[in-house]
Formats: structure tokens, C-alpha cells, sequence
């Protein structure tokens, strides 16, 4: 019989646990700056125009139905997921050497991406992989769960805020060869530090040395600077250099679509005579994950990512939405590295501009954390990350002053 005795509490996911806990604070000056969710100037989740408008389309659509889609998804959604974020010219996409599959949003790209490099990578015997430390902390389970072993490259200096660029480089060129890489590859998530394009040249060159395995974690495409092609940069690269590499893709950020799980897992080979072959030999063993995981994925986000990003006019749009998000959040690192520079808050604050996407490493420690919680019932995580998107123009400067009175 199960004996439910060996069932233990499991601790509280700790950002939920703080979205609760901001529910609960009943202070009409309290600020969220916890989840990694868009919001507008009044701290409301938005809803983009352009997605409402797909969803209109989408509605008065007479055929529309609740039937399956196919285990590998929606394949108008699939195709044009592979263009945005490989690009529309991509050799990749020509030469047919991208499996691709709709997936339970980004955690499921990764998920799916993980289980069948659990099940298929043999390169080197410990099939270690690397995730930035820190990094999104799901990344630590969803590895565990299907049994790959993880280390962690540095990736945040604590002195410059910024990112320890020697410290990565080394680990991963010391790493067994044939190591699976995690890689942010845009707005990282905690810290919002990106390598710039000459450094990401430098890991990739350290990366073919040892031959290892590039996974790029793909959430906030065009959320981070607006651009879409800018904030693929690093995967495009990579791939023109010949890399074999998987994709995680998320359309939760850059569409809104958090609740709607939708998201794409790519695997792209490198150029060889018989790539095809390979991918859809590689295609055909995904599916049979898939079908076991989550039999196929659900149809409604990715039927509105999918009418956007097929139709020109809507497309356009979408780009304009994305500027108004990543718009605003710049506007809000501007206005709160003003203020404390302005307040002369101990410290320098070039970081918060400096830091790109969602998020903010601020260097705040988990004492001040706590105690601008319990003093200013401003809500952040531990480690000092703020969700940018927390920020407007009515609680920036509250926030300034906050931070101002924990940190003398
Ligand atoms: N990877 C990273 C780095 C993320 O920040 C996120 C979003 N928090 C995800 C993956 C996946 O999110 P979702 O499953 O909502 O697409």
C-alpha cells in the first residue's frame, strides 16, 4: 500500500509564496515588484492591442473548433516560430535542418529539451550541464527531474553588478569537453546582464574548442530591447558558426500570453548532407516524448501567436507593442537610477540602466530585502531581484526612497 509517511512538506515555491504574501499586505502604497509579468503604467497586467485583435479574428472565425492539434502542434505557429527567432532567411530553415515542436510555453520547451537530451546525448560520459549562476532557478529542477547532472559557470560579478566575463569563459573551457551549455539568450533572468556581441563571439569560440552543447533559453525575444532580430543576435550567431544546438522559446513575455502556455522547442543541426534525415529522425523522437508528456500541446495561444506572426500588417503591430513594453521599462531604469542618483543613495546605480529585459540585480542583500518589506511593504525577491515591469511612473520615486532608506 502507498504509505503517504514518506511524503514530505515540500517548502513553498518562494515566488509564489511571495505573490501571496503581497496579496495579503493590506498598505495602499505597497509595490510588487516579485513575478516577471508586464505591467502598465498603472500596475495592471496588459493585454496587448494586437493579441486582442487576433482574438477577435479569432472568435468570429465560424469554423473555429476544440479539436487536437498534432503532437508536434500547430504547424503555422511552429514554421513561424522557427523565422522569428532563426530568421526568415535562416540557412537553418532552408536547408530543412530545424525539428521543431509547440510546447507548454518556455518551461515546457525546456522541459522537452532536457528529457530528450537525457534520453539521447552521449557525448561526454558525466553529460554535465552548465546553467549561469544564477540563473532562473526552474532550470535546477527541471534538469533534475529528468536525471541530468548540472554545474554552474560564474555569471554575475557582485563588484561591477555586472557580468564576470572571465570567470564564465574559464568554466566553460575548463567544463568536459561535450558539455551541455545553458544559455540565456537575451535578457537574462535574474540579473538583466547580457554579454555584449564580442563576448558572446568569445564564447562561442571557447564553446567550439570544446565541442560542447549550446542550449539557449529563449523567454523575451523582442522584449528586451524592442528588437526582435537584435535580441536573437546571439542564437543567429551561434548557428552561423555551425553549432548543433536546441531552443527554448517562449511567447509568454513578448505576447502576454503568460496563462496561455504558449511556446516552441527547436532542434537545429548542422549543415551536412544528410541533415534532413537526422532532423526528422530527431523530430520523430521528440513526438514520441511529446506524446507521452502532454499528448499535444493546447491550440488557443498558440493560434493567436500564429495569426500575428503570419500576417504582415498584424506583425507590424506586434512590433510596435513590443516597443511600448520595452519602452516603458527603460523609461522606468532611467527614472529610478535619477532619482537614487539624485537622493546621493550610497552606491552607484550605472547598473540599473546598464541591465536589460524584465528583471534587476539590484546588489540589495537579503537583510535589506526583507527589511524594505517589513518597512515599505515593497515586495522583491531575496536575492534583490526587482521585476522592472513593477515600476511606473506613480511608484518609482517611493521606490527610490525606500531603497534610499534601507541602504544608508
Ligand atoms: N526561461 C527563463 C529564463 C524565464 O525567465 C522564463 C520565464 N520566467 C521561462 C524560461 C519560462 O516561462 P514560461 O514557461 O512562462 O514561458
Amino acid at each position: 500500500s502507498f504509505n503517504a509517511d514518506v511524503v514530505p512538506q515540500a517548502p513553498e515555491d518562494p515566488l509564489f509564496g511571495l505573490m501571496a504574501a503581497f496579496r495579503r499586505d493590506e498598505d495602499p502604497k505597497k509595490v510588487d515588484l516579485g513575478i516577471g509579468a508586464y505591467r502598465d503604467d498603472n500596475a495592471k497586467p496588459w493585454v496587448l492591442p494586437v493579441v486582442k485583435k487576433a482574438d477577435e479574428i479569432l472568435r468570429s472565425d465560424p469554423n473555429l473548433n476544440h479539436e487536437y492539434l498534432p503532437i508536434a502542434g500547430l504547424a503555422d505557429f511552429t514554421t513561424a516560430s522557427q523565422k522569428l527567432i532563426l530568421g526568415a532567411d535562416s540557412p537553418a530553415i532552408k536547408e530543412k535542418r530545424v525539428a521543431s515542436l509547440q510546447t507548454i510555453s518556455g518551461t515546457g520547451a525546456v522541459h522537452l529539451g532536457a528529457l530528450f537530451l537525457a534520453k539521447f546525448y552521449r557525448t561526454n560520459s558525466q553529460r554535465t550541464a552548465y546553467f549561469s549562476d544564477p540563473t532562473w532557478v526552474n532550470h535546477f529542477q527541471i534538469f533534475k527531474n529528468v536525471h541530468l547532472d548540472y554545474l554552474t559557470y560564474p555569471y554575475f560579478s557582485a563588484k561591477t553588478r555586472g557580468l564576470d566575463f572571465e570567470g564564465m569563459v574559464n568554466t566553460i573551457r575548463n567544463a568536459a569537453e561535450g558539455s551541455i551549455i545553458v544559455l540565456h539568450a537575451c535578457a537574462h533572468n535574474p540579473t538583466g546582464v547580457d554579454p555584449t556581441q564580442e563576448q558572446w563571439k568569445e564564447i562561442c569560440k571557447v564553446m567550439q574548442e570544446k565541442k560542447h552543447f549550446p542550449f539557449f533559453d529563449c523567454a523575451y525575444q523582442g522584449f528586451a530591447s524592442g528588437d526582435l532580430a537584435k535580441d536573437a543576435w546571439a542564437v543567429r550567431y551561434f548557428i552561423d558558426q555551425g553549432f548543433e544546438l536546441c531552443i527554448a522559446q517562449s511567447y509568454a513575455k513578448n505576447f502576454g500570453l503568460y496563462g496561455e502556455r504558449a511556446g516552441c522547442f527547436h532542434f537545429v543541426t548542422s549543415a551536412a548532407s544528410d541533415a534532413e534525415t537526422t532532423v526528422t529522425r530527431i523530430a520523430s523522437q521528440l513526438a514520441i516524448l511529446q506524446r507521452s508528456e502532454i499528448s499535444n500541446p493546447p491550440a488557443y495561444g498558440a493560434r493567436i501567436a500564429s495569426t500575428v506572426l503570419n500576417n504582415k500588417e498584424l506583425f507590424a503591430e506586434w512590433e510596435a507593442d513590443l516597443r511600448t513594453m520595452s519602452g516603458r521599462i527603460i523609461e522606468m531604469r532611467k527614472a529610478l537610477r535619477s532619482k537614487l542618483e539624485e537622493l546621493g543613495t550610497p552606491g552607484t546605480w550605472n547598473h540599473i540602466t546598464d541591465q536589460i529585459g524584465m528583471f534587476s540585480y539590484t546588489g540589495l542583500s537579503e537583510a535589506q530585502v526583507l527589511k524594505i518589506r517589513s518597512d515599505s511593504h515593497v515586495y522583491m525577491t531575496k536575492n534583490g531581484r526587482i521585476s522592472m515591469a513593477g515600476l511606473n511612473t506613480h511608484n518609482v520615486d517611493y521606490f527610490a526612497h525606500a531603497v534610499d532608506k534601507v541602504v544608508r
